[in-house]
């Protein structure tokens, strides 16, 4: 994947995670949490952010919480009970997308 795909999704994912409200009615429902914010869909958007915007986190670290999601879309379906735009699972989906695209880059220079 090339260097602009990348920087797409970036971009994309940004716009995106700023249709979430936070809210933060998906927590407790979310069926990875365990009491920590990071353990549910509005904390992983938060470390998504934090890492994409503002440089801060790791990948190894946010690629755990992203794959510690079971895709269940609970999250997405609470964003629509209460008319947010905000697609959680999709943001989720394309931010593994993002990391397997910057992995393959790193492994080819
Ligand atoms: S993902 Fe949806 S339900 Fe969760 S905090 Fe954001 S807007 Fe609220
Ligand atoms: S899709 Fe992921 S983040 Fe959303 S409720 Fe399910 S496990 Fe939690």
């Amino acid at each position: 994947m090339s260097e602009t795909s990348t920087k797409d999704l970036e971009k994309e994912i940004l716009e995106k995670i700023q249709t979430c409200i936070r809210c933060r009615m998906c927590v407790k429902m979310c069926p990875t949490y365990e009491g920590w914010f990071t353990q549910s869909s509005a904390g992983r958007l938060a470390a998504i952010n934090l890492r994409l915007r503002y440089d801060l986190g790791d990948d190894e670290e946010l690629s755990r919480l992203l794959y510690d999601c079971a895709t269940c879309r609970r999250c997405q379906e609470r964003c629509k009970m209460f008319s947010t735009n905000a697609t959680p699972t999709d943001i989720i989906l394309k931010t593994r997308q993002w990391l397997a695209n910057k992995e393959k880059e790193r492994r080819e220079t």
